[in-house]
């Protein structure tokens, strides 16, 4: 039966326009309206952490991509963790801690089978939204299988201090590779350095990295894991090995352009070193997110492995703080908290 004492009012963020360039406060519609029972089959979620992911501003273009677009006038897609309040299903009892794609919302009807447990006795919940969350099946499935780094080879990874490049390089150290990250500002390369144990991080907000790419990966890179594109792909391009991997995950400095997305110039490296570069969508890897979450869960366990969140208070906050993302204000995984 629905529950009667339902009696709640939703908000949540709609599209209203698709955005031009780096998305505008009038992009947005805020609403508030009834939260409705579940009906037979379906849980009501009291919406706790919404996850805020540079790949919404994608979902908010029009044509065809991995997954459709969000409507104008839809409840914006995002991936999110809550409480079960209201259940006509059995599998997921009021009180289920769960995650699923709640959008950017109070309140989230589901069915079970969009639904995943969590576990706050492995991990605190926001960390289920990071490394034993999407971010963290991306840099796992993205780097061992697409990667395939070898024990003393070197890794690259870009937006080293971000949700997915702390998984990336953490692994790749776990596996016993050469890791250097490029992430913007002192402060987040010594996180990576001093607290994930990386080899190295070269501050591409100083100037160019080919001196850091020179002086830490001085017989090339075996690796890339690209988070950014641009120009920072072309400089690495430039220093690949034979046989290189280079993984394509994101191209964030791309996401906002008004005029056009910047291919690499550098193509032809990958002829001479006779190396690959291939594109990655986590998706494809669901059926293997529980081998990821039992790995990263382990190393949580035993200490060898750190996450960073980024938390901001707020639902009526999330215009303003998605753009963090696209500003590298962000000091990692980025949420916000539903106040
Ligand atoms: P994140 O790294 O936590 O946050 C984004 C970071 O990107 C910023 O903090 C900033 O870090 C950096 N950045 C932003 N604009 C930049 C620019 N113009 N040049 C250089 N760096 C810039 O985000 P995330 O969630 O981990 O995502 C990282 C990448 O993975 C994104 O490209 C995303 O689309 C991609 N991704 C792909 C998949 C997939 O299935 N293919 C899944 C998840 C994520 P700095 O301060 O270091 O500049």
């Amino acid at each position: 039966m629905p529950d009667a004492r339902l009696d709640l009012v939703n908000r949540s963020f709609k599209l209203a326009a698709r955005p031009v360039g780096l998305p505008k406060r009038s992009d947005w519609l805020y609403d508030q309206s009834p939260v409705p029972s579940p009906a037979e089959g379906e849980v009501l979620v009291k919406v706790r952490y919404i996850s805020l992911d540079p790949a919404m501003r994608g979902w908010m273009n029009e044509g065809k991509s991995y997954i459709r677009p969000v409507a104008i006038g839809e409840v914006m897609r995002a991936g999110g963790l809550g409480e079960v309040i209201a259940s006509r299903d059995a599998n997921f009892p009021v009180g289920s801690q769960v995650s699923g794609s709640f959008g950017v919302q109070a309140y989230a009807t589901a069915r079970g089978a969009e639904l995943s447990r969590v576990d706050p006795s492995i991990a605190p919940l926001p960390v289920w939204l990071n490394a034993l969350g999407m971010p963290g099946m991306t840099g796992y499935f993205g780097l061992l299988d697409v990667g395939q780094p070898k024990a003393g080879e070197t890794v690259v990874v870009s937006a080293a201090a971000g949700a997915v490049g702390q998984v990336v390089g953490q692994v790749a150290k776990i596996i016993g590779c050469k890791v250097v990250g490029i992430a913007g500002g002192p402060e987040k390369c010594d996180f990576v350095v001093n607290e994930l144990g990386f080899d190295a991080c070269i501050d591409y907000k100083r100037g160019p990295i080919f001196p850091g790419l020179a002086k830490h990966c001085p017989e090339g890179v075996d690796v890339f894991f690209d988070n950014v594109g641009g120009d920072m792909l072309d400089a690495i391009l430039a220093r690949i090995r034979m046989r290189a991997r280079i993984v394509i995950c994101g191209a964030i400095s791309q996401y906002n352009t008004t005029t056009g997305i910047q291919g690499p110039k550098n193509y032809l490296s990958l002829l001479m070193n006779r190396a690959r570069m291939e594109g990655i969508v986590v998706f494809d890897w669901a059926d293997r997110y529980p081998e990821a979450i039992a790995a990263i869960s382990g190393w949580i366990a035993d200490g060898r492995y750190g996450s960073r969140e980024d938390i901001v208070p707020g639902l009526e906050a999330f215009p303003e703080t998605l753009l963090k993302l696209f500003r590298g204000e962000n000091f990692g995984k980025l949420i916000i908290e539903v106040v």
